[in-house]
């Protein structure tokens, strides 16, 4: 479950300032950021500042306060950002798009057309 010996994932390093990103919210244990793609007119990734939980079947087994915190900076993020109403997509394997094996939320918000997460 450690990610001990491994190179830290992108959103570890974003969490640490070391690559930079537009940060949208953040606590002790959680961290909100702009997506560098976005799919959608508001599209934010939060995800945990540990990267101990590679999805989110892991994460509600191994800490589910964590996971509650992680979408209630969620929904911090989407009152701010979006009319209230917003999509929460964890992607959870390959197969199903995930690309970053840190776990993660995408909050997708504004008028959402063809071709973004989770619209096909
Ligand atoms: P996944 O495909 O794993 O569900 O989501 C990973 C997300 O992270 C993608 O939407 C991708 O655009 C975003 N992403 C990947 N690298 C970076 C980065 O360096 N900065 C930011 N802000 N987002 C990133």
């Amino acid at each position: 479950m450690s990610s001990t010996g491994s190179a830290p994932s992108i959103f570890s390093r974003i969490a640490r300032r070391e690559v930079p990103a537009t940060i949208v919210a953040e606590t002790d244990r959680i961290i909100a950021f702009n997506d560098v793609a976005p799919k959608a007119p508001v599209h934010v990734v939060v995800t945990t500042k540990s990267e101990d939980y590679r999805n989110v079947a892991e994460l509600a087994a191994g800490d589910p306060g964590l996971l509650a915190e992680l979408v209630d900076v969620a929904r911090q993020v989407a009152d701010e950002l979006t009319n209230g109403q917003f999509r929460l997509v964890f992607n959870t394997g390959e197969d199903a798009g995930q690309t970053v094996f840190h776990v993660h939320a995408h909050v997708l918000g504004g008028r959402l057309g063809e071709g973004t997460l989770g619209s096909e």
